[in-house]
């Protein structure tokens, strides 16, 4: 129980301090701050500490969510990320892009007119906080097994499994084709969203405990699968989703149309001063009439960094209204007070332009019947079509799976969505007994916290299929 239980009366809610919309269009750093230590206590304190925890139930790594606020509104700081890494493998990334009105923070009882406890935050400043303090995951008394797996992608899935075996004993080799570890983390959620440095730190982290990165190597490229498959006791996919889904309709290749992801990844890459890809340049949004189409978290990530790329205006056009939007509503508030431009219940029906882009052919949809996700159907409203002008558009309407195709040969089916299939007798294990699967390549694209799950609990089935 919270020192006064009815703190939540005299405290109202409060958010760490967000840099201004006019400073921050200027800049690609985080736009959330940090709290100090007596806030961060006072908002923890906010906790009820309900007898059944809604939030811990709605948080897909079932934190201890009560459990580590007491300990913060105590000031036991170390105790804290000692308990919130029981359950998650990246708290410090979760705390950052989850979306907390949806998860945790939405089935806060305070959200009964008093304002969720800020518990995204609050994890967040746990575990930065402790790892400046010196704090260090204490694997002093796990004893070695001498067993070995390979872990393909060091997204959060694959982290998610290291993170596990490496607390059991077991030698976790992780291989990505990327340069620097973190999947989307690294290679697309933008800097103002999760700097860069957090993912450095992270492995940092993870290697002190053991875990081994081998990266620049593409498995079923620069290394068979056949040789992982001999060389370690399992392997763990965690390979993501790469298939950007197109629109389908006329003009999507014209000169100025661009796919969601390779501008993100450009941009990143200049803002890092780390070399473009192979084959890729910088795509710049300066001065340029920018529409994007799609209206989930990729599509705000890309609004906002054409924002801070310095657009002549910034439309994100959206085939149902803002309530049935995917993404995180924070992001969508973020991009609004950034100055993006939304435009609701218009579907592209063509790119049009001579030679380029030149705009965006909408129609106007009204909502129709909830879909088999629940989420309402938008209809198109006939003669209702007209033209967003626009030189650059960017595509974000989400990605498919990207099956690989030697999965066939080692027995890892997939679903007819593509998607990899893991019916295995222990938790994630494909069709092949050795091989296990989590994060977006098995449950299709959705969050940070969602992978790390699906790692984790990988890694408890590779524990138990190896015996240890
Ligand atoms: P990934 O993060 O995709 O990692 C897969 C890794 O596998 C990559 O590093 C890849 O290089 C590597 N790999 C693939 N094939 C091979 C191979 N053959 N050999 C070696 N390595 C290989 N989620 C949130 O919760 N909040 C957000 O705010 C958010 N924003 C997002 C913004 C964008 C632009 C995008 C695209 C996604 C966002 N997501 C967000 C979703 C989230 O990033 C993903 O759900 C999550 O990263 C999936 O984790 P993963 O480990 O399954 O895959
Ligand atoms: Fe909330 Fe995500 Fe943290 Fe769970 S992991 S407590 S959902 S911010």
């Amino acid at each position: 129980m919270a020192s006064n239980p009815m703190q939540f009366l005299d405290l109202p809610r409060q958010d760490p301090q967000k840099t201004p919309a006019e400073i921050r269009i200027h800049e690609f750093g985080e736009i959330i701050g940090q709290f100090d230590p007596a806030t961060a206590g006072q908002q923890a304190g906010r906790c009820l500490a309900c007898g059944n925890p809604y939030c811990e139930w709605k948080c897909p790594v079932h934190n201890f969510i009560p459990n580590w606020l007491k300990l913060v509104e105590e000031g036991n700081l170390f105790a804290a990320a000692e308990l919130s890494h029981k359950t998650n493998s990246l708290p410090e990334v979760c705390g950052r892009v989850c979306p907390q009105d949806r998860l945790c923070e939405g089935a806060c009882t305070l959200n009964d007119g008093f304002g969720a406890v800020t518990i995204g935050s609050v994890e967040k400043y746990i575990t930065d906080e402790a790892l400046k303090a010196g704090w260090r995951p204490d694997l002093s008394d796990v004893t070695p097994t001498g067993k070995r797996v390979a872990v393909i992608g060091a997204g959060p899935a694959g982290l998610g499994c290291a993170d596990i075996l490496a607390r059991n004993g077991v030698q976790a080799v992780v291989y990505d084709r990327y340069p620097e570890i973190g999947g989307l983390l690294t290679f697309g959620i933008p800097p103002f969203k999760l700097e860069k440095h957090v993912i450095r730190t992270r492995r940092e982290i993870l290697e002190g405990m053991g875990v081994e990165f081998r990266l620049n190597i593409e498995i079923g490229r620069d290394i068979a699968m056949d040789a992982l498959l001999e060389e370690y006791d399992a392997v763990f996919l965690g390979m993501g989703t790469y298939t950007a889904m197109q629109g389908g309709f006329p003009g999507e290749d014209l000169p100025g149309v661009y796919p969601a992801l390779p501008f993100l990844i450009s941009n990143i890459r200049q803002v890092m001063n780390w070399p473009q890809e192979e084959g890729h340049e910088f795509i710049d949004m300066a001065d340029q009439r920018v529409v994007v189409l799609g209206g989930g978290d990729t599509a705000m990530d890309c609004n906002r960094t054409s924002i801070r790329q310095g657009a002549a205006s910034v439309t994100c056009a959206y085939r149902r209204d803002e309530d049935n939007m995917p993404g995180s509503r924070k992001e969508v508030v973020h991009a609004r007070e950034e100055g993006v431009h939304f435009e609701f219940n218009v579907q592209p029906v063509e790119i049009v332009g001579d030679g380029k882009v030149e705009g965006v052919k909408v129609v106007r949809t009204q909502m129709g019947a909830p879909d088999e996700r629940g989420r309402r159907r938008p209809e198109p409203v006939p003669g209702s079509e007209h033209v967003i002008p626009a030189d650059r558009v960017l595509i974000a309407f989400g990605f498919r799976p990207s099956p690989s195709d030697w999965f066939a040969d080692y027995k890892i089916g997939i679903d007819e969505g593509g998607r990899v299939q893991t019916a295995g007798e222990h938790a994630f294990q494909t069709g092949n007994p050795k091989v296990f699967a989590g994060g977006d390549m098995v449950r299709g694209s959705d969050l940070v916290v969602t992978a790390v799950f699906e790692g984790r609990e990988a890694a408890e089935g590779i524990l138990e299929y190896l015996g240890v």
